[in-house]
């Protein structure tokens, strides 16, 4: 996949959706109440601890991800301009999910 299209628990700019696999401290490294950089996709568990560790966080920005379900995104490449679509399911692995 090219650069500029998806971002994994990495919140720098540049990416036009972000995913965070969970709320450990570790993968949080740049997000704040603040951010505001695109659609961020989390479990519903993420969503719902998600205020409490971001107090005032837009979470308009918030999109769900259920377990074990597919789902898809349609993205623009930023080599050609045509829309790609980004399909991607989370698998629960039974991590802590964390504040
Ligand atoms: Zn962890």
């Amino acid at each position: 996949m090219e650069s500029g299209m998806v971002s994994v628990d990495r919140w720098t700019a540049g990416s036009q959706v972000y995913f965070l696999t969970h709320l450990h401290a570790d993968h949080l490294s740049g997000l704040t109440s603040k951010w505001s950089r695109g659609p961020l996709y989390c479990s519903r568990i993420t969503a719902k601890l998600f205020p409490i560790k971001f107090p005032g966080f837009d979470l308009s920005l918030l999109h769900i991800v259920e377990i074990g379900q597919w789902h898809s995104v349609s993205l623009l490449s930023p080599s050609s301009g045509s829309s790609t679509a980004v399909s991607f399911m989370a698998i629960d692995a039974h991590h802590c999910p964390g504040i």
